[in-house]
């Protein structure tokens, strides 16, 4: 286990995905997710040149905070409880897991600026999905505008389980058609330009098809616990 060799190789099918697509390097941005590691390995990808760390639970957040917490950027990318908001809130600065009206509340009552949100859509509707079924999406964000501490920065998705390259593409692509009806709207608490999509599995597709943020765990930094 190499972080750095792993994330040369994750590295050269970005470039290479970029080149093919005509996508600029530069609008893309690797989150290191490091829910299954430990702190060492944490610190072995910052070191290896990650400025982006993505967690799914408080408790593995707030011990990596601790430790790291000046030198990168910090993701929360897990379904997230109405009741652990405040326990996070102040250490992040994205939320990726926007779901529901009871969560917007919340983050909105516990934080004392702006925070980046995407909202998590359930583009594939599987019923074991998270997410905010795309048919209504759009509604969902004009409800944003009651909460001004939430920035609506973009939308999430986790592709369907599936082996079928071609409806993970469909869902990635529906996303950021999704997001092209939200940008028309042109409000102003919820720009929309960003794209949260692509795991270790599937990075390379969702590159091709407009992905912003990746959000890579095993491949990159490998699975201890
Ligand atoms: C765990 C997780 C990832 C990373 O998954 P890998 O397959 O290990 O790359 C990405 N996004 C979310 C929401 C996750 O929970």
């Amino acid at each position: 286990m190499n972080v750095k060799g792993n994330l040369i190789e994750i590295e050269a099918s970005i470039e290479e995905a970029c080149k093919q697509f005509g996508r600029d390097r530069s609008n893309v941005q690797i989150i290191a997710v490091t829910k299954y590691v430990s702190i060492d390995r944490t610190i072995e990808a910052v070191e290896a040149g990650i400025t982006h760390l993505g967690e799914s639970r408080d408790d593995g957040l707030l011990k990596k905070w601790d430790e790291l917490n000046h030198k990168v950027a910090w993701h929360f990318i897990g379904s997230l409880q109405t009741k652990k908001v405040k326990k996070i809130i102040d250490k992040v600065d994205y939320i990726h897991s926007l779901d529901r009206l009871s969560l917007a509340e919340e983050i909105h009552k516990r934080s004392s600026k702006q925070i980046n949100c995407f909202v998590q859509v359930n583009v594939s509707g599987e019923e074991s999905k998270h997410g905010i079924h795309s048919n209504e999406v759009i509604d969902f964000i004009h409800k944003m505008k009651d909460f001004p501490n939430i920035r609506v920065v973009g939308l999430m998705t986790m592709a369907p389980f599936t082996e079928d390259q071609q409806v993970i593409r469909e869902c990635f692509r529906n996303l950021r058609l999704l997001s092209l009806d939200v940008q028309a709207l042109t409000l102003p608490y919820a720009p929309c330009l960003e794209l949260s999509m692509g795991m270790s599995n599937d990075f390379e597709i969702a590159v091709e098809e407009g992905a912003t943020f990746l959000r890579i765990g095993t491949s990159l930094v490998g699975k201890e616990f």
